[in-house]
């Protein structure tokens, strides 16, 4: 018998979860465990959308976007998946940082920046307490006019050095640039300052099969490839979605895929208000990714005090959000997964990733595209070698992904890493009062984005929806 993702499936549930990644799966546990009927579709044959990761030839297994986290994930985990889930968190206690102006190794939290910015950079230590309170206080009513750039300005006047060390992680975690508003640098840099970089022990294939199985726990009825080709709305309200020509009924949906396709492509432009749509056309998407993954020889291990657990490298002179995204790549962030990272597995893998333009790779014809993925490897290889001298040999596998990659995975617009800009939370905070019962819990304005901005705003929507459907 084929595979029918669709069997034994209700013609009627309290709420549809478009999309199983960390914002949906969160929103659907936490509307299952509230003792709402939920269905949660997702498009792809496995849950996490760019929580993810993948095997290859070799016995190697890859994380897409298991690179650093804030602490916050643990007590998030802890309240709204499970303990043991929690208990998996552990921290990355050896950041590096190498280019031009400086080469350094850190924990990555305020007492060691602290350190960094008195001894090291010459900063006396008023302005660098000032500067922390400033960024901690940061909160979303802030002017939003006032931008990172402007605070570094008035903190640090004419240091590149030092905006280089507090934006180049920023930017390669949620995409923010020098020009977007300061409070998305401020919010998510003191989430990362309070106590560090965490990550996940067991890798994302193990924190994935947890959430599944506590999905099922709380009675999400979960289906893979299963995608939504449509939201219906009449007088205004939710009614039902289409999955795989099916239709069922539904007085709410929260929606985890793209904020624009959601809004133009499963709902459809008629159904928002003039204004609304205006408001949605502005909305910048934030940019996307390439990632080169290269996984060793069984048994050739990289030693961790050779390299950090994650190292910010880049050859360019000074920091430019421009260069950040160019194909011409002069800045990467390598991760390293050494066995600790799967205890029992005895493998290193490495993962270089850039952030990008879409359009750089988008058009490209065929044969130029490949060649340009082989190009991103050879130059990430080369690069690596400053610092694993012998990584060649040492080589087992090696892939790279690229904005296209990204897209024909998750069906974001523009294979976008971080949804949106800062003024696409406002719109999708915004769905709601257009539609009601309809929601969106993903990635969105930059400060709603990465693993803990995922999962919190899964939460926040999970308790719009409940309230909502206590009302209906
Ligand atoms: C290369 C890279 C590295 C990253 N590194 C980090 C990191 O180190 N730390 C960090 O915190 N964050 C990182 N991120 C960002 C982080 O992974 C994401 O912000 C977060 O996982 C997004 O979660 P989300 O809930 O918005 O859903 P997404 O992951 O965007 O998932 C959306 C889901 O919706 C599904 N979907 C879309 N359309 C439909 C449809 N019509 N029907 C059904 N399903 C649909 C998709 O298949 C997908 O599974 C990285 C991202 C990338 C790309």
């Amino acid at each position: 018998m084929p595979f029918d993702p669709l069997e034994n499936l209700r013609d009627h549930y309290d709420v549809v979860v478009i999309g199983g990644g960390l914002g949906g799966m969160t929103a659907a546990n936490a509307l299952a465990r509230a003792g709402r009927s939920v269905l949660l579709a997702e498009q792809h044959f496995k849950l996490g959308g760019l929580a993810t990761w993948f095997r290859r030839r070799g016995g190697h297994v890859f994380d897409v976007a298991l690179h650093g986290f804030p602490v916050g994930m643990i007590k998030s985990c802890r309240r709204y998946w499970s303990r043991e889930i929690a208990d998996s968190i552990v921290q990355l206690k050896d950041i590096r940082f190498d280019n031009p102006m400086f080469s350094l190794s850190t924990t990555f939290d305020r007492q060691d920046f602290t350190r960094l910015l008195i001894e090291r950079f010459q900063v006396p230590a008023a302005s660098v307490d000032a500067f922390f309170d400033a960024a901690r206080n940061m909160n979303f009513y802030d002017d939003q006019s006032f931008t990172a750039g402007q605070l570094f300005e008035k903190f640090f006047p004419g240091r590149a050095d030092i905006v280089r060390l507090l934006m180049e992680p920023i930017t390669y975690a949620n995409g923010s640039t020098l020009e977007d508003p300061a409070l998305t640098y401020g919010i998510v840099f003191s989430n990362f300052m309070s106590k560090g970089v965490y990550t996940f022990q067991g890798g994302t294939d193990q924190l994935i099969k947890l959430m599944g199985r506590e999905l099922q726990k709380s009675g999400v009825d979960v289906r893979t490839r299963c995608s939504v080709e449509k939201v219906h709305v009449d007088r205004g309200r939710v009614r039902a979605v289409t999955l795989g020509g099916k239709q069922v009924e539904t007085k709410a949906a929260v929606s985890n895929a793209n904020l624009l396709g959601t809004i133009f492509h499963l709902v459809g432009r008629e159904y928002w208000d003039c204004q609304f749509v205006e408001q949605a056309e502005a909305v910048r998407l934030n940019n996307s990714s390439t990632q080169v993954y290269m996984g060793l020889k069984p048994g050739m291990l990289i030693d961790e005090s050779q390299c950090g657990d994650l190292l910010f490298s880049s050859t360019a002179p000074e920091f430019r959000t421009g260069l950040l995204l160019s194909r011409n790549i002069t800045s990467r962030t390598f991760s390293f997964y050494y066995p600790k990272t799967r205890p029992g597995f005895d493998r290193c893998a490495v993962v270089a990733s850039t952030n990008a333009n879409y359009d750089d790779w988008n058009k490209l014809p065929k044969r130029e595209y490949e060649a340009a993925k082989q190009h991103l490897i050879e130059d990430t290889l080369n690069s690596l070698e400053r610092y694993v001298p012998d990584i060649r040999e040492r080589l087992d596998f090696v892939e790279a992904a690229t904005p296209l990659t990204f897209e024909r995975y998750t069906k974001h617009l523009g294979g976008s890493s971080f949804g949106t800009k800062f003024e696409g939370l406002a719109v999708s905070r915004a769905m709601p009062e257009q539609i009601g019962g309809l929601y969106h819990a993903g990635s969105v304005g930059i400060i709603m984005s990465g693993w803990l901005g995922a999962v919190n705003y899964g939460v926040i929507v999970a308790n719009d929806v409940d309230a909502y459907l206590m009302k209906s």
